[in-house]
């Protein structure tokens, strides 16, 4: 694995001529409960990224830990426009293209900036030059349990990596396990408008029984079928440029 950041430039240079696939991370700034610090989307998504470049020798590019969060609001977020995150993201392509990086994975880690990730190939492909290989992914469709925003899942994971989980600050959230399909849809619905009118307290999920050993089996499961996918996407003839 090569963290891009830290290289010089003449051997950075270097690396490029033999390795090609880089990794971009893509968190957010976001309240995540009374718990889990704001960063909680950027911490996880660049400790996943960092773990896939290790296995598949990827060039690990800078996080970006802003998205697209207004839906927190009232509550504590800084956010691009779905526009700007989009932007971003090509421009930081093309200028990849350019230094004839032409593998570019991105890891999308907070569900607000599906949006802006969903088509990028294309318009990258529009405007290069060169063909570019974009695959976008989301981290947690590469795991069996369900997803959440600050509870189980979320917390677990953090108690896996990072020291500031406040755990006697945590509290429930909004359960959906006993509600209908419709009334769990209208739920969502509405909390991608607004999460706290969804939710009260901004936690989706029951962070209280979390842990730490159990945030290290999902990144692990995260890792493996991530690690896998981004293989079979290398060595694809086919070459299908989005998934
Ligand atoms: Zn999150």
């Amino acid at each position: 694995m090569v963290v891009v950041k830290d290289q010089l430039d003449p051997d950075l240079r270097k690396i490029i001529k033999k390795q090609k696939a880089v990794i971009i991370p893509v968190g957010s700034i976001e309240q995540h409960g009374p718990h889990l610090p704001v960063s909680t989307d950027s911490d996880i998504v660049y400790e996943v990224a960092r773990r896939v470049s290790e296995k598949c020798n990827f060039l690990l590019l800078p996080t970006i830990s802003y998205g697209v969060s207004f839906e927190h609001a009232p509550f504590f977020n800084l956010s691009l426009k779905r526009q700007t995150l989009e932007q971003l993201l090509i421009d930081i392509c093309l200028s990849l293209s350019s230094n004839d990086i032409n593998s570019i994975f991105i890891l999308n880690g907070h569900h607000g900036n599906q949006k802006a990730v969903e088509n990028l190939s294309k318009k990258i492909n529009r405007l290069s030059k060169k063909k570019v290989r974009v695959f976008v992914f989301s981290y947690w469709h590469f795991m069996k349990h369900e997803f959440d925003h600050a509870g189980f899942v979320e917390t677990s994971l953090m108690l896996a990596i990072s020291k500031k989980v406040k755990m006697k600050r945590a509290q429930v959230g909004l359960i959906t396990k006993n509600l209908s399909k419709k009334e769990k849809s209208r739920i969502a619905k509405l909390a991608s408008k607004s999460f706290p009118s969804a939710t009260r307290n901004g936690i989706w999920g029951n962070p209280m029984k979390s842990t730490a050993k159990d945030g290290k089996k999902f990144l692990a499961q995260i890792v493996r079928n991530l690690t896998k996918k981004s293989q079979t996407c290398l060595t694809d003839k086919s070459r299908k440029l989005h998934h």
